[in-house]
């Protein structure tokens, strides 16, 4: 088993606020909101930031279905009027769990 957080939420070993969830990614609402709305869309595979990314098919797949997911959701969350998105990358990005996630949030 990874030592991931968030390969455990993902695995459900580590219980979470689930939005969506199909096979190659997962989403779900951050422990510790930002604004009204504020939640965490994550791929299934385990990529450690976007330092990772490489110009491949999986990959480009996985982040536009990632962006497309992001704002359908955030629609139908209350943000149609808009909202942020955020990817903390790395050390000097600030990030804080090293798995690959988007946030979204906002105030409605
Ligand atoms: P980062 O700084 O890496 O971009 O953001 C990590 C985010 O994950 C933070 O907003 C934090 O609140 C959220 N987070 C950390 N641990 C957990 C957890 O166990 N469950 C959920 N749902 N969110 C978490
Ligand atoms: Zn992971």
């Amino acid at each position: 088993m990874s030592e991931c957080l968030f390969c455990k939420i993902i695995a459900k070993t580590i219980p979470s606020k689930v939005i969506y969830e199909d096979e190659d990614i997962f989403v779900f609402h951050d422990i510790n909101p930002c604004a009204e709305v504020h939640f965490l869309l994550i791929p299934k595979l385990h990529l450690t930031n976007m330092l990772e990314l490489q110009n491949d098919q999986l990959h480009i797949l996985l982040m536009g279905k990632l962006m497309v997911k992001a704002n359908q959701l955030a629609i139908e969350l209350g943000l149609a009027n808009g909202y942020k998105t955020l990817v903390n990358t790395g050390v000097n990005g600030g990030q804080e769990v090293y798995h690959l996630h988007i946030h979204v949030f906002g105030n409605k």
